[in-house]
């Protein structure tokens, strides 16, 4: 495999360049790269921009919307937009009920719901995990019951990430109680106007507003809101899943903060001289350094094969970049100190220009350390990856 990019690659990527700097508002930029909070507005507008221009889905089929890239040009793009600080497109539409919809819905479901994800007319959330029903997610709870040409949704999901903005949810659901768990569970988009949804907030260990409850009490969802066949959604639900914990590897994004906490490092001082020249914290920036080198090389090669259907190597992308991006907020916290201590929401919300302590950098680290101890839970947690990579990868 040549890592080399060509002549054309290094062109698309300078093209990429330009239109992120003519294009990404200097104010979201400033909020990613300075670690403060993004509104639904946030989103959606950097989402629609991209969408004007035709690459808000690039890994899709140019019949649907997709850019034709190739997968080093979309790793590139991924590369640049992280590099600039651009909102990320969450994934939820795009990347993970996108595929699903394309792979197994019907053509009135493509003709419909596709465009609306392309542009983010609709804000999707994933309604998988239930209280109890999360490692063991064959085992939900949440029934749907045939009623003419509806279905009754009872039951209630959690950890429903920003489902307080959405306006659709995809659901796993029990449509069948006696056969095996994963024999009964069907696959359904719900739009979260329906009487009887209630959303809950669960705030974060950073005091952020990010997950909730979504409770079911006797929601009627039209039949044609199935995806595929009633009682094959296990089989869809797993095809996203390998979609979901490829996107979260986060290459490019642990590229970015890698600077930043180089940029810390040198700007803060141990002894009279530059944190970043202490040869013990420098040796643990290079060794996570090396580590990112070696997943990023790791992620071209599986996007590189033939075939892009993630398999069982997603679960290792999903290990290794989650743990990367925990060392990453774990090293700013350590080079900070108590500087990085403070919660200080209204900054993090924009409320106001600076930090109450002064330290725009520090202010928001302590949160964003708390708040990304989830990357080992989300997408299937990391005991759950290992277990898989043992029994598909390793043959054990
Ligand atoms: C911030 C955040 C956002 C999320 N967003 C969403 C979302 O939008 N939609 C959604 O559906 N879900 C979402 N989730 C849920 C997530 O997928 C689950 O939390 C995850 O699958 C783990 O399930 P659980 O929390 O029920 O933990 P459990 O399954 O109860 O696991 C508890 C612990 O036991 C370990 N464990 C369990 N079984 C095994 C085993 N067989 N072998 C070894 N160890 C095991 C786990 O690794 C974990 O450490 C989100 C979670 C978080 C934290």
């Amino acid at each position: 495999m040549d890592l080399t990019y060509t002549a054309a690659d290094l062109a698309f990527r300078d093209m990429a360049r330009a239109f992120l700097d003519a294009n990404l508002p200097s104010d979201l930029q400033k909020k990613v790269r300075n670690h403060l909070r993004l509104s639904r507005q946030d989103y959606v507008r950097w989402h629609q921009i991209v969408a004007r221009q035709g690459w808000s889905a690039p890994a899709w089929p140019v019949e649907y919307g997709g850019t034709g890239w190739s997968a080093t040009q979309r790793h590139i793009w991924d590369e640049e937009c992280a590099r600039a600080g651009t909102p990320p497109i969450l994934p939820f539409g795009v990347n993970m009920v996108a595929p699903v919809i394309m792979a197994f819905g019907n053509e009135a479901q493509k003709a419909h719901y596709l465009p609306r994800i392309l542009n983010c007319d609709d804000w999707w959330c994933q309604g998988y995990s239930e209280p109890g029903s999360g490692s063991d997610l064959a085992s939900l709870k949440t029934t749907a019951e045939r009623a003419g040409d509806h279905y009754i949704v009872n039951g209630q999901k959690t950890w429903t990430t920003l489902a307080q903005h959405a306006d659709m949810i995809f659901c796993l659901v029990r449509t069948d109680t006696s056969v095996s768990k994963q024999a009964g569970i069907s696959f359904l988009l719900i739009d979260m106007k329906t009487p009887g949804i209630t959303v809950r907030p669960i705030i974060m260990l950073d005091e952020d507003h990010e997950v909730n409850e979504v409770f079911f009490d006797n929601v009627k969802v039209p039949v044609q809101n199935l995806i595929g066949q009633e009682n094959k959604g296990w089989t869809y639900a797993k095809y996203l899943l390998g979609h979901e914990r490829t996107g979260i590897t986060a290459v490019g994004r642990s590229k970015r903060e890698l600077l930043f906490l180089k940029k810390i490092a040198s700007e803060h001082f141990k002894h009279g001289k530059p944190l970043m020249q202490d040869p013990l914290f420098a040796a643990k920036v290079a060794s996570l350094e090396i580590d990112l080198m070696a997943l990023e090389t790791t992620v071209l090669r599986v996007l590189t094969r033939e075939s892009h259907t993630p398999g069982p190597e997603a679960s290792m992308l999903k290990v290794r970049g989650s743990e990367i991006q925990q060392q990453l907020t774990e090293l700013m916290v350590e080079a900070l100190g108590p500087d990085a201590m403070p919660f200080d929401t209204d900054y993090l919300e924009g409320k106001t220009d600076h930090a109450v302590t002064g330290d725009d950098a520090a202010a928001p680290l302590s949160g964003y350390y708390f708040n990304y101890r989830k990357t080992s839970i989300y997408g299937g947690s990391n005991e759950i990856q290992k277990n898989i990579i043992t029994q598909m990868i390793l043959g054990l």
